[in-house]
């Protein structure tokens, strides 16, 4: 298994952590930063929420009533996706341009108090570091409504939402469960 000791460890591409791995990488301190997704340098916020629903929102209050919805649809999430890949690639270009800063693709967890272990399909990297950062955000809590207690569909969460392809007929936004014992596979989204 390879190995690597650094004064700084980040874990997470998120917006404090990208800001406090290229601030100590400029100061001279070797920092390693791990993402677990490729999709996701620059972290949530540009790529997945508060950038693209801006963007899409933006777009939507352009359209003409002449305009047909779908193809309007297909037009702005092609305008969302074009200026989520180039935030995406300089925030890439930001970090990957300071030289005592080491950008890892995959996903860590911790072995030890100052040890990690990254890993992307069959590689493994194992990581020493004095400090380590969690920089991993967060994820939506199971919360159970008993109206719903019995059905097994999972509606599609912000993420997954971002990637519809058409447009929907109708939308209702609000908190679901999928963890009900009775469900034993999730559905996809209408
Ligand atoms: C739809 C939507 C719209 C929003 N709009 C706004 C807005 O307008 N204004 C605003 O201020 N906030 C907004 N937010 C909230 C904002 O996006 C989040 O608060 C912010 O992005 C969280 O940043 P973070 O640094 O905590 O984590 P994130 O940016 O989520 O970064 C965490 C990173 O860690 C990675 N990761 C997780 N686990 C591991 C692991 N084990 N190993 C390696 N990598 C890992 C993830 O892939 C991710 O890239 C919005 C959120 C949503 C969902």
């Amino acid at each position: 298994m390879a190995e690597i000791e650094v004064d700084v460890l980040v874990i997470g591409w998120g917006k404090g952590g990208k800001t406090l791995a290229g601030a100590l990488g400029r100061q001279g301190r070797s920092i390693a930063l791990v993402e677990e997704s490729t999709s996701m340098y620059g972290g949530s916020c540009i790529n997945i929420a508060c950038v693209p629903t801006k963007d899409l929102v933006h777009s939507a209050s352009e359209r003409r009533p002449a305009d047909d919805p779908q193809a309007w649809f297909t037009y702005a999430v092609a305008g969302r996706d074009a200026l989520t890949k180039k935030l995406r690639a300089r925030n890439h270009a930001m970090l990957d341009e300071v030289d005592s800063v080491t950008l890892i693709d995959g996903h860590a967890r911790f072995v030890g108090p100052h040890d990690v272990e990254v890993t992307a399909g069959a590689d493994v990297l194992s990581i020493r570091a004095q400090t380590i950062v969690i920089n991993t955000g967060t994820r939506r809590p199971n919360l159970r409504s008993p109206r719903r207690a019995r059905d097994c569909s999972t509606p599609p969460r912000s993420n997954t939402s971002s990637r519809f392809q058409s447009v929907s007929s109708s939308l209702a936004v609000g908190m679901s469960d999928s963890s009900s014992p009775e469900c034993s596979r999730s559905s996809a989204h209408r």
